[in-house]
């Protein structure tokens, strides 16, 4: 049998690969333009796609794809053969530089929020070579980034590249300012954890819920949730381990590090969690590892449910993105250093995290913001939709100290000043995790934990290091002139702490009194929904920065607030639609046909014996009439406000109309349904509950 480290790549022209293929001057130049970012020359672009070809066909693969991520959240791809007449009417397998470097997809029916006019249709893909080619089936996939004939990008990945390029400049100044000559670039990186829910195929079939919106939008709490808290690290049951073992095998194969996988809180529900690769590979990789768990749950009977609420009641799925920058030699820099000097250079990267997350709030709310995502922050559970920051006791303290010119406790009570004191190094505290915080401090990187488990983490990171970027680009400014350094550094960390403190928080993110505090005493952002934070993308402040850093122009940011909103709506609209058509053709009838049986129950009974009350059938069916009339009443309801959404004059109007009309009427919607599924017989129910849902899988 193989070994893991013998098939781990074997799908992916990676290094080793481009090595053993390249002659060493284009491979010299293949790697100048993935470390540096240099334009690659046609002849070297025709060797490589040469070697690429001759090694995929050698791997089965028969059709070549530029693989991107457009707008609506997926990936999408167009396979081309590699086939070319030959005269003497064979065919040869061919592939050209020109094809590797551009492909021009008809992009015409990928959102573009009005981007692209009509006539202009065409789009244009540009090869990442920062990501590896792979094989995916019997196609070569070729990373590339996805952008208008203008120039203006229409996908995630184009301002995910900007942000880390302004990321690493602003950064490279600030560790030139402490010395450091020799660093080149300085990348951010990120390790997402992916939960997501297995069920069994058989049940996701017979709900049309689950397979048209990815959430079941009826279902009464089974009488055992996850009260006893028996599912989380338990043992996983032979299905899951199964599916688990060929998901890894797969990922494995195309050089995806999954490292870590258990169940989590909910019944039903794992995680899996790779090691940390850059920003834009780990997108990458985290939408192929989205993929590629729906396939291979597809061939063990199962379907993998990566919506952030599937079931009401029960915890829904996220997907912590741990994030932190390192030079190319592998500094982290969020790593409290040896010295006190390193020690100074971690603090200023520290402030420079809690500057940007304090100024662009909104953004890291909005970077995250779905129908689906909604259903998690701002409900009692995951992080809230306020964003706010734990860093610990420890670090804390340190801050304090500085903030006031106070001793730091923490060590040999010295007075803190920067350059003088050696730090501790924060070793991660197990013992009191603060698993509420959206934005935690995790001893040597951040985790972000508002991201929903479908998201693509590239909105997350864009928005993530252009702030910090942004904070960088400020210290930067500033230290350059200074004439005393330290003194300069020194004031400018105090400044960031008192300015920014309101952002820091250690208690209980769950709680009540917290939200109050965050809104009415520090004057936190609490947007809950979708509708409420996206159109602050727009804002003065907000745009300025990410203009100016040239992470997006001015007509990206607009086309993308519309693709948002424009999202939402439509994913209620499909959601609401669903509900009606759910409780007038399955719901109703079914009540209906158990009411009527169990009242000719009665009459049967009574026709036996005359003096019977029947007050058990009687009170039932009182019960469930009562229920019908009220379904009846709120599909109406909703129905007709689906209708209305069409009178919305712009998209912000039509989002808010989703948030104040059509959600609340699906709530209302489902209570009557819920209740009737309690007091129906369940061979009469028309579809699976969620006892078998969340414990079918065996
Ligand atoms: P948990 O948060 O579940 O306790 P870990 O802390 O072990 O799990 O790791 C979670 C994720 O953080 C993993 O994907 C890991 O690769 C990632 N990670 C660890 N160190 C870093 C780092 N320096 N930068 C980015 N991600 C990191
Ligand atoms: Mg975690």
């Amino acid at each position: 049998m193989s070994t893991v480290s013998d098939y781990f790549g074997s799908l992916v022209f990676d290094d080793r690969v481009m090595r053993a293929n390249l002659s060493a001057e284009v491979y010299g130049s293949l790697r100048k333009t993935i470390d540096e970012g240099k334009e690659l020359d046609i002849s070297v672009a025709n060797a490589v796609a040469s070697a690429m070809k001759d090694w995929a066909v050698a791997h089965g693969a028969t059709h070549f794809t530029h693989w991107f991520q457009p707008l609506t959240g997926i990936t999408a791809e167009k396979h081309d053969s590699f086939i070319t007449r030959s005269p003497d009417g064979s065919v040869i397998m061919e592939f050209s530089g020109k094809e590797l470097i551009k492909g021009e997809p008809d992009a015409s029916s990928f959102p573009s929020g009005g981007l692209r006019a009509t006539f202009e249709a065409r789009g244009y893909t540009a090869w990442d070579p920062t990501s590896y080619a792979f094989i995916k089936g019997k196609t070569l996939c070729i990373p590339t980034a996805f952008c208008a004939y203008g120039g203006q990008a229409l996908d995630k990945k184009t301002p995910l590249l900007r942000s880390m390029e302004v990321l690493s400049k602003q950064a490279l100044r600030i560790l030139r300012l402490f010395g450091n000559d020799t660093a080149k670039r300085v990348v951010s990186s990120v390790g997402p954890e992916q939960e997501y829910f297995l069920i069994t195929k058989e049940m996701y079939d017979k709900r049309p819920d689950l397979r048209f919106t990815g959430r079941t939008l009826f279902g009464a709490k089974p009488p055992k949730g996850q009260e006893l808290d028996d599912h989380y690290f338990g043992v996983i049951k032979p299905g899951v381990a199964a599916f688990m073992e060929d998901l890894n095998d797969e990922l494995w194969k195309l050089g995806i590090l999954a490292k870590t996988e258990h169940n989590e809180v909910a019944p039903a529900q794992h995680e899996l969690a790779p090691i940390y690769t850059t920003t834009n590979v780990a997108t990458d990789h985290n939408q192929l590892t989205m993929e590629i768990m729906q396939k291979v749950a597809a061939k063990h009977g199962l379907v993998c449910l990566l919506h952030e609420k599937p079931f009401a009641g029960v915890n829904g799925s996220g997907k912590h993105n741990n994030w932190s920058i390192a030079t190319d030699s592998g500094q982290n820099l969020l790593s409290p250093g040896e010295t006190p000097y390193e020690n100074a250079q971690f603090l200023l990267f520290l402030c420079a995290v809690i500057k940007a997350v304090d100024d662009y709030q909104d953004l890291l709310r909005l970077s995250v913001a779905t129908a689906g995502n909604d259903h998690r922050l701002g409900a009692n559970e995951a992080p809230p939709a306020v964003v706010s920051m734990f860093l610990g006791d420890e670090l804390n303290a340190v801050l304090e100290a500085i903030e006031k010119d106070k001793p730091y406790a923490g060590t040999q009570k010295t007075q803190m000043k920067l350059g003088v004191d050696v730090l501790p190094k924060f070793n991660r505290d197990t013992t009191d995790r603060n698993r509420t915080s959206p934005f935690a401090f995790t001893g040597n990187k951040f985790e972000f934990r508002m991201l929903g488990s479908s998201n693509s983490i590239a909105c997350a990171n864009i928005m993530l290091n252009s702030a910090v970027a942004e904070s960088l680009r400020i210290y930067a400014d500033r230290l350059e002139k200074a004439k005393d350094f330290e003194d300069a550094l020194h004031k400018m960390i105090r400044k960031t702490i008192k300015d920014h403190k309101r952002i820091i928080f250690n208690g209980n993110g769950y709680d009540d009194a917290w939200i109050k505090e965050a809104t009415e005493k520090r004057g936190l952002c609490n947007y809950r929904t979708t509708a409420d934070c996206m159109p602050h993308l727009l804002d003065k402040k907000n745009a300025d920065m990410l203009i100016s850093l040239g992470v997006f122009t001015d007509e990206e940011l607009r086309s993308r607030r519309d693709i948002m909103l424009e999202n939402y709506c439509k994913s209620v609209v499909i959601e609401a639609n669903t509900m009606v058509d759910m409780a007038r053709t399955q719901i109703a009838p079914a009540i209906e046909s158990y009411a009527a049986d169990v009242a000719k129950a009665a009459s049967a009974k009574k026709a036996v014996a005359s003096g019977l009350k029947c007050s058990y059938e009687k009170g039932l069916v009182e019960k469930l009439s009562g229920l019908i009339d009220e379904i009846a009443e709120k599909t109406e309801e909703l129905d007709a406000a689906i209708i209305k959404i069409h009178d919305a004059e712009d998209i912000i109007e039509e989002s808010e109309m989703v948030r104040d009309t059509l959600l609340p009427i699906m709530s209302e919607l489902r209570v009557p349904c819920d209740k009737a599924e309690l007091l129906t017989a369940k061979s009469y129910w028309p579809f699976p509950t969620y006892e078998d849902l969340l414990f079918g899988v065996k």
